[in-house]
């Protein structure tokens, strides 16, 4: 016990230091003390110029300015490291690979008791502690330092960014490890995006005025309402539908309904239209983030961005117009869609959001305007990167803080390559998808907002392979009534006219819940989702049967899909509802209009479930097509929640296994002789959409942004070349071994470009 203590205090004196150095030092002062022993040491590894350097001693003789280092491979140091497991000797100076070092006068240290310092996985240094007597250290001693250096990885991971941030910049520091958010390399000045206004900042003050604190409200409402229809209408040209979407649900949630109502509320309760909404903004706010689903929780971000927003109209501020530099790196503790609008498009060079992951709204955007983006460098202070020459490389992500020269001029040459790579694709757009030898592929497109916005991508796609409905549901405060979702549909179905789209029936429940439909499980992901939530409510799926078929009268394009079906009983039931929701459609509209006919969609299932694999057979005579969502069988199939930080490097759809399943579910698919398509995020990646080709899979759907880069991929390899590359790729005994080989016959085909920077 007095040890656990000895060791909180440890790691909370570390995490208070507020630079660097000051943090190692203490940790050294404090273990020697906590052992009552006569040195203690950290050896931080620069992996550059391949030594452990001395960081910080209590003990040993350190002078100012001097550098003192262990190459790689030397000591007992290295020994530790190297075996990845604490070392632990009575008298260290018998040992065949101890390294005497003259400089810090070790001559009288016998005992010595070693422990690596790894944080995920990588050797960021070794701690040291030494004792002249020769006397092995006791297991509760050896212990206590191994989950010490546990405890201090994580802090020392992130002590180095601010250390190299503040200044202090240690020499075997370079970059800052982020997480990628959307790929490509930028370079450019730092700009900082600040909110105009700041939630946070308003005291809480009461008005016997309200009606005049309601018309204040009001007012700003609308200067945000003309505000945000500005910003959208100057980034129409260029985003994604995703990122322009956002727009219209800033819109949806400024409406009495959502937010104005409860405003308007605090101010009767006699509060002013400033505090109204803070605290309004602030409890929606604490709602989203308690939510387990990660995609709902970046919700909180654009509910406090539109709040900001009001208010910077309540204070009169909003002008506040810094000047943007040309060819700049937005950097923010939370990068938003507002945000980002704010900056003309020709000026923004890459993102670096500091809160956030390859979920966040920022990355989506990001990756829906082909911006490079970095996320999630928790703990690196804003205010560092202000002033600061920055790189951003999306693929690795990577961020360089003033990089050295020559680090530069390699990135420069790698973003000119990637520019004429971009065009050549763009160029190519129109060209048919097929490969070299003429075996042709039908690419769709995923989808699930607006449909208005994937629309450049139209005549040069075959058709939705995946609408996604549950973003229009996770976006209203309510169920969607049958007209709304009928209106949505019909438009969606009429902006394909002559190409299938594909529908899928709600896949919300578990980690997803609706904002208005809360659920707490504790396996959330192994819950009530998709179609076992549907199908125990009759009443929402039917009414979203209907609508669909309502909307598919002057269409005729129209899919259905089934997701998170696990047994054949589940198809079953859903044909009956559906069956249920023809007669009622027909019976209701198609007989009181004369000449309208109403078809029978076609009926598919998602191949997600691993279960599902085993039952194809069964299942094939009930329906028309299989989609495989390769998103949920990777993570079912590999018990990884793809959502989960801690795990996140065990979800690998290059997985052996999941190739193995991949290839099962196409020879069943076509011994069956039923179509199948994958609308899972590896279709739309490079290596992914060469694997699955080469399988024979032959319809791919994916998001817009990867739509050119996939047709141009398959246009340039030979199914022949296929062949190889896969029969190597199933003999790959690792995730990454098959990485590797998969990226080097994109690099043997020139097409490297599309997996790492440069060209
Ligand atoms: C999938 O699981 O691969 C899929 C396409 O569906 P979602 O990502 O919506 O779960
Ligand atoms: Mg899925």
């Amino acid at each position: 016990m007095a040890m656990l203590n000895k060791l909180h205090r440890i790691v909370e004196a570390v995490n208070q230091a507020p630079e660097f150095d000051t943090a190692l030092r203490a940790m050294v002062t404090r273990v020697k003390a906590a052992l009552e022993t006569d040195v203690c040491s950290i050896y931080i590894a620069d992996y550059q110029s391949e030594e452990f350097v001395l960081a910080a001693s209590d003990g040993l003789k350190m002078t100012a300015g001097e550098r003192i280092t262990l190459k790689f491979g030397e000591g007992l140091i290295s020994l530790a490291a190297q075996r990845e497991e604490p070392l632990n000797f009575a008298d260290a100076t018998q040992h065949p690979s101890f390294k005497f070092i003259a400089e810090v006068e070790e001559e009288n240290f016998n005992a010595m008791l070693v422990a690596p310092i790894i944080h995920q996985r990588r050797v960021l240094g070794v701690l040291a502690v030494q004792q002249m007597h020769v006397r092995a250290f006791s297991g509760e001693e050896e212990s206590f330092v191994v989950t010490l250096a546990a405890q201090l990885a994580s802090v020392i991971a992130h002590a180095e960014a601010k250390g190299l941030l503040a200044g202090h910049s240690a020499p075997w520091l370079r970059s800052l490890h982020a997480i990628p958010g959307s790929p490509g390399v930028a370079i450019g000045p730092a700009f900082i995006g600040k909110p105009a206004a700041r939630l946070s900042a308003v005291v809480p003050r009461k008005t016997d005025k309200p009606w005049h604190h309601i018309r204040l409200f009001r007012k700003a409402v609308m200067q945000t309402r003309r505000e945000l229809k500005q910003l959208a209408h100057q980034v129409a040209d260029y985003v994604a539908e995703d990122t322009l979407a956002i727009f219209d649900v800033y819109q949806g949630m400024l409406d009495a309904a959502s937010l104005g109502n409860a405003v308007e509320a605090r101010i009767r309760e006699g509060w002013m239209a400033q505090t109204a909404v803070k605290l309004t903004v602030e409890d929606y706010v604490a709602q989203f983030e308690d939510l387990d689903d990660p995609y709902l929780q970046e919700r909180a971000v654009d509910v406090r961005d539109l709040g900001q927003r009001i208010l910077a109209h309540l204070q009169k501020r909003v002008h506040d117009n810094k000047i943007v530099p040309d060819d700049c790196i937005l950097v923010a503790e939370e990068v938003t869609a507002s945000m980002l609008a704010g900056i003309p498009r020709h000026k923004l060079q890459g993102i670096v959001s500091l809160r956030g992951s390859a979920n966040s709204h920022a990355a989506i955007m990001a990756r829906s305007m082909g911006v490079p983006a970095v996320l999630g460098i928790e703990d690196v202070p804003l205010q560092y990167l202000e002033d600061q020459f920055l790189i951003v490389d999306g693929y690795s992500g990577e961020l360089f803080v003033n990089p050295f020269e020559q680090v530069l001029e390699e990135y420069r040459q790698l973003q000119v390559e990637e520019e004429e790579l971009a065009q050549i694709v763009a160029q190519h757009r129109d060209l048919p998808a097929q490969t070299k030898d003429g075996e042709a592929i039908s690419l769709q497109m995923n989808a699930g907002l607006n449909i208005e916005h994937g629309k450049e991508h139209n005549g040069y796609v075959d058709g939705i392979g995946l609408y996604r409905t549950e973003i229009p549901f996770m976006m209203k405060d309510r169920f969607p009534t049958e007209t709304e979702q009928r209106e949505l549909y019909a438009q969606v179905l009429a902006s394909f006219p002559n190409q299938s789209v594909v529908m899928r029936t709600l896949d919300v429940g578990g980690d997803k819940p609706l904002p208005y439909f809360p659920l707490h499980e504790d396996n959330p992901f192994l819950g009530w989702r998709g179609i076992r939530l549907t199908l125990d409510h009759p009443e929402i799926f039917l009414v979203q049967a209907r609508a669909m078929l309502a909307a598919n009268i002057d269409h005729g394009n129209l899919k259905v899909l089934l997701p998170m079906i696990s047994s054949l009983e589940e198809v079953d039931e859903a044909s009956r509802l559906l069956n249920q929701a023809y007669f009622e459609v027909r019976n209701e509209l198609v007989q009181q209009q004369p000449g309208k006919t109403l078809q029978r969609p076609q009926l598919g299932v998602m191949i997600e479930v691993p279960g599902i694999l085993y039952q194809m057979d069964m299942i094939a005579p009930r329906v028309d097509f299989f989609s495989v969502g390769t998103n949920d069988l990777t993570q079912y199939l590999l018990a990884v929640d793809r959502n989960n930080p801690r795990v996140a490097k065990l979800y690998d759809p290059y997985h052996p296994a999941v190739l193995r399943a991949l290839m099962h579910i196409i020879e069943t698919s076509n011994r069956l002789d039923k179509p199948v398509s994958v609308c899972g995020e590896f279709a739309g990646d490079p290596g992914g959409a060469m694997l699955l080709v080469a399988m024979g899979y032959r319809n791919l759907s994916m998001s817009s942004h990867n739509l050119d880069k996939v047709k141009w991929i398959i246009r340039h390899v030979h199914t022949s070349t296929l062949q190889v590359l896969l029969t190597q790729a199933l003999k790959a005994r690792h995730p990454s071994q098959v990485r590797r080989v998969v990226n080097n016959k994109l690099e043997s085909l020139g097409l490297g470009g599309f997996v790492r920077a440069g060209k």
